[in-house]
Order: C-alpha cells, then sequence, then structure tokens
C-alpha cells in the first residue's frame, strides 16, 4: 500500500457499483474512502430497482383481490391509499440506506457526505477538502433523460415518480423501454387511467417480439392503452392544474401527469473529468479498457456511468472486477457480458436470458422454436384470461438452447435458475431430461414437446 496517498483507493458514489468495490477492496486490506452526495444504496436502492419492486407488489393486488373473491374470499370495496404505501416505501428505503451505510463503515470504509470533484488524476475535493489517492474509481451512476419538448418542465421522469404527493386520475407515460413498461404497469395497477406512449412499433425493442406482443396483448387485454407510432410535440398547464399533450400529429391528450422514461444519461456533471485524462466515448459514457481503466491509468470507472448494461448486478459484478484487479489479482476474471438474464417488471413480468429469436436468426442459426401458452394454474376459476408465455430458441443444428423467454407471473425467478443452464451450456435434450416440479409453471420449460416453427436465416 503507498503511503504518499490517504487511501488507495477513493470511490466517488455509493450506488451499487461503488459500494460493492468499496467493501471488496477494504475486505483485501485497502485504505478505502467513498463520496456520496445523494443517498447510500445509489438508484437502484432509493428511486430504483427496490421501491420500483415494492410499488410493483403494491399494483398487482388489485388482480389479486379479484382472484380472491374466486377462492371464496368475500372482501369489502378494496380502497388504495397511496399516501401509506409511499411512507411505508419510504421507512424501508431510509432503513436499507442506513444498512449501505454500515456495510461500509463496518468494513472500514471512511465516508464522506458531499458532492465529489476530481481535481488531478489522484486528488479529489469533497466539501471543499482534498484526498489523496493511489487510484480513483468514478461509480457515478446516470440520469433520466427528458426529449428537448416544450413544456417538458411540466413532466416528471421516475425520480419524482416514487415521491408523488397523490396518485394521478390521469397519467402518459411516455418511452418503450424497461421504466415505462414497468410504470405503466404501476400506475394502471394501482388505478390510475394510464397511457403508455411509445414513438416505435412496439416497445421493448431488441427483446423477442413473441415476448413483446404477448405483453402488449395483455396490456389491452387489461385495458392499458397503449399508443404507438407517435410522440410528444409540446406539453401545456391548463389552468385547472392539468396539462394538455400535443401529439406529433396534431392530435391533442388531456392528462395529469407526463412521465418520461426516455433513457437515462451518464452522470458527469461537475465531476472535473476534463481535469484528468479520462475521455468519454461517443455516447458521451466514460470509455474503459477490459479491465475498467480509463485513460487515465489512475482512474477507474463502473456501472451506470460507462454506459454498458445498466442493471445492478453488472455493476456489482463490474466493482468486484476493479477490486480484485487492484487488491486481489490472482481472483480477477473478466465479468462475463453474455447471457445476462434481466426481468422487466410490468405486469405480467417478462423474463428472458440469451438470445431472441431474431438475435439467433440474424447470427446465422437454423432455430428450433418451442412455444407455449396457458393459463396459470392459479387463475384456473378467477375471471382473468392472463396467459403465460414460454419459449424456446433451440440451435436445431448442435441442439443447443440459446434463449429461454417468459412472459408470466414472476417469471424472473424462473429464469434465473435456466441462465445457470444456458452458461453450463445445456441442449434442449438436457432441458427434456429434467424432471419437471409439479404443479408448477415453471415446469412447462422441460415438457415442450412438440417444435412449434422451424426456422432459418433467409438465404
Ligand atoms: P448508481 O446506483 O446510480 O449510483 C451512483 C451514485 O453516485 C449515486 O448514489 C449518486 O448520488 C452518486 N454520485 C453521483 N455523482 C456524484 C458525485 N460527483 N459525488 C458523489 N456522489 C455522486 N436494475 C436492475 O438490475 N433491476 C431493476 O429492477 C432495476 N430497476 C430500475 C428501476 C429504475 C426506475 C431505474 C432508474 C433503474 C433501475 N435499474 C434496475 C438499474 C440500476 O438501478 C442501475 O443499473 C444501477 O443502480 C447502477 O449502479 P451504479 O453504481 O452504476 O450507479
Ligand atoms: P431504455 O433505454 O430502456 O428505454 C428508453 C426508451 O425511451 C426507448 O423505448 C426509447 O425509444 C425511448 N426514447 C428515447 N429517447 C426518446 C425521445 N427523445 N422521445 C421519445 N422516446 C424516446 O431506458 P429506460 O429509461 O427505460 O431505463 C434505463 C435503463 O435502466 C434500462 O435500459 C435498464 O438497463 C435499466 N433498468 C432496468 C430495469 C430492470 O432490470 N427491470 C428496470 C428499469 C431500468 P427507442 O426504443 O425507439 O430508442
Amino acid at each position: 500500500m503507498n503511503q504518499n496517498y490517504d487511501y488507495d483507493l477513493f470511490v466517488i458514489g455509493a450506488g451499487s457499483g461503488g459500494v460493492r468495490a468499496a467493501r471488496f477492496a477494504a475486505n483485501y486490506g485497502a485504505r478505502v474512502a467513498v463520496a456520496e452526495s445523494r443517498y447510500y444504496g445509489g438508484t437502484c436502492v432509493n428511486v430504483g430497482c427496490v421501491p420500483k419492486k415494492l410499488l410493483v407488489y403494491g399494483a398487482h393486488f388489485s388482480e389479486d383481490f379479484e382472484t380472491a373473491a374466486a377462492y371464496g374470499w368475500n372482501l369489502g370495496e378494496p380502497r388504495f391509499d397511496w399516501a401509506r404505501l409511499i411512507d411505508n416505501k419510504n421507512r424501508e428505503i431510509a432503513r436499507l440506506n442506513g444498512i449501505y451505510r454500515k456495510l461500509l463503515t463496518g468494513a472500514g470504509v471512511s465516508l464522506f457526505d458531499g458532492h465529489a470533484r476530481l481535481c488531478d488524476p489522484h486528488t479529489v475535493e469533497v466539501n471543499g477538502q482534498r484526498h489523496r489517492a493511489a487510484n480513483i474509481l468514478i461509480a457515478t451512476g446516470g440520469w433520466p433523460h427528458k426529449p428537448e419538448v416544450p413544456g417538458a418542465e411540466h413532466a416528471i421522469t421516475s425520480n419524482e415518480a416514487f415521491f408523488l404527493n397523490a396518485l394521478p386520475r390521469r397519467i402518459v407515460v411516455v418511452g418503450g423501454g424497461y421504466i415505462a413498461v414497468e410504470f405503466a404497469s404501476i400506475f394502471h395497477g394501482l388505478g390510475a387511467d394510464t397511457t403508455l406512449m411509445y414513438r416505435g412499433d412496439l416497445f421493448l425493442r431488441g427483446f423477442d417480439d413473441s415476448l413483446r406482443t404477448h405483453l402488449r396483448e395483455e396490456f389491452e387485454r387489461k385495458q392499458l392503452k397503449t399508443h404507438f407510432g407517435t410522440d410528444i410535440a409540446a406539453i401545456d398547464k391548463q389552468a385547472d392544474g392539468s396539462l394538455r399533450a400535443t401529439l406529433k400529429d396534431g392530435s391533442a391528450l388531456e392528462t395529469d401527469c407526463v412521465f418520461y422514461a426516455t433513457g437515462r444519461r451518464p452522470l458527469l456533471t461537475d465531476l472535473g473529468v476534463e481535469n484528468t485524462g479520462v475521455r468519454l466515448d461517443e455516447r458521451g459514457y466514460i470509455d474503459v479498457d477490459a479491465h475498467y481503466r480509463t485513460a487515465e491509468p489512475s482512474i477507474f470507472a463502473i456501472g451506470d456511468i460507462i454506459g454498458r448494461v445498466q442493471l445492478t448486478p453488472v455493476a456489482l459484478a463490474e466493482g468486484m472486477a476493479v477490486a480484485r484487479t487492484l487488491y486481489q489479482p490472482e481472483l480477477a476474471r473478466p465479468v462475463a457480458y453474455e447471457l445476462i438474464p434481466t426481468a422487466v417488471f410490468s405486469l405480467p413480468n417478462i423474463g428472458t436470458v440469451g438470445l431472441s429469436e431474431q438475435q439467433a436468426l440474424e447470427a446465422g442459426h437454423r432455430l428450433n422454436i418451442f412455444e407455449s401458452r396457458f393459463k396459470p394454474m392459479k387463475l384456473a376459476f378467477a375471471d382473468n384470461a392472463e396467459r403465460t408465455l414460454m419459449k424456446l430458441v433451440v440451435d436445431a443444428d448442435s441442439d443447443r438452447v440459446l434463449g429461454c423467454h417468459m412472459v408470466g407471473p414472476d417469471a424472473g425467478e424462473t429464469i434465473q435458475g435456466l441462465a445457470v443452464a444456458l452458461k453450463a451450456g445445456a441442449t434442449k435434450r438436457m432441458v427434456d431430461d429434467t424432471v419437471g416440479i409439479h404443479p408448477s409453471s415453471a415446469e412447462e420449460f422441460v415438457t415442450m414437446r412438440e417444435v412449434t416453427r422451424k426456422v432459418a436465416p433467409e438465404a
């Protein structure tokens, strides 16, 4: 350890990646400091994965009450109290903030609450105090981006959605990515008159087409309104406080809230990267090599700020990789970016790992597609027509399973295990030879025997 510096590692940002890197580095014996300007745990804990999933649970109750009636439960008229949900959510997040802080202090990490700025390749300034470090890790994450539309200041993003004073009566969610479909599901489930507006033909670009179509059908069945192939041109605030969104096709929508879920940008505000040799890539994210080292040799960067795969488990893996590279190189291994499983917590959920049918065809595979749609047993006698979709994309020549996709309750829980099988190189034959768990939805993945379609790349 280099005694010419105050710290071996100074981490900027106590989010998913920063906390993981700091804890592991400290456990490996490094002298570590962390600066955090806003909230311990970062986006995921405060305005991302965790509060989002709590709201998704809350939103699903509207359907659960109907199902419960079919199971013989007599309920009064359910009434939803937004303030109570948000209070309870805030209390849980405050508890988690405390846990993240303790995780760091417990590992012997020095904490600085404040905005950190790079002064030179080895110096970070927080609250007017300068700290010298042998290495610096930038883990400052991202920030929601609103398109430059007149009146965009009247619109909210995911940051504000978690703290609204009241559930809007009407809401327009703009975008077609994870956040748009998840929050459209949340607001619809909680009882808001919800419209999901996306500029393209169909949301979730890049996901398997069967998933996208199935989710659209489920949204239509629930009467969650979708508005594709259009976008907002301007937003005007009305005298009564409501909003009027004028669309690019000239039509207009009256609403109480416009929510932009139109992507996130790297958070570089007043970070001082210009005082170092750190370079940005053409998209504006911090450019790093295979070991997360920036163009400035003493400075590393991980997580959303490098714009690879913007998921918490990926930021965690990158954080661990940096800690190992610097302080336990014999344990260091590259983060595997292929076969990253992911879930979209829309209602119903999506879970997916591996190649979509379209990606597999583009990669030149001849394919056997296995697809199954069924009514989940839990809804057997409920007045709910929701269908679960399961799909396997199999290479026809090698029998390797290239992709597993699901839309249905707790899809992420099912897909997590299948991701291990895909990492291990599972063939369809191995899937067939696996005994199912009965009665479950997941067993359908091991009982799909008939090829639904055979497809091949266009010659
Ligand atoms: P962050 O977690 O964003 O942490 C960065 C930290 O740096 C922040 O705490 C910030 O305050 C701090 N900071 C920034 N600048 C400075 C500075 N100059 N000085 C000091 N501190 C600074 N991913 C999933 O895997 N599953 C999900 O279900 C999921 N849901 C999401 C839902 C939403 C609404 C959003 C927005 C994201 C979601 N994500 C989800 C993505 C996930 O939150 C991010 O990929 C993850 O948080 C990235 O971690 P990070 O460490 O790179 O950055
Ligand atoms: P995404 O990048 O996933 O989606 C952004 C969406 O906004 C796209 O549909 C895009 O359209 C659209 N869009 C972009 N710019 C404009 C514009 N100017 N006007 C209209 N539409 C626009 O971003 P999100 O904000 O949804 O989420 C950010 C990231 O956070 C995700 O990519 C994911 O990595 C992570 N996340 C993960 C979750 C999970 O794991 N469950 C949940 C939430 C977030 P187009 O497709 O046409 O480009």
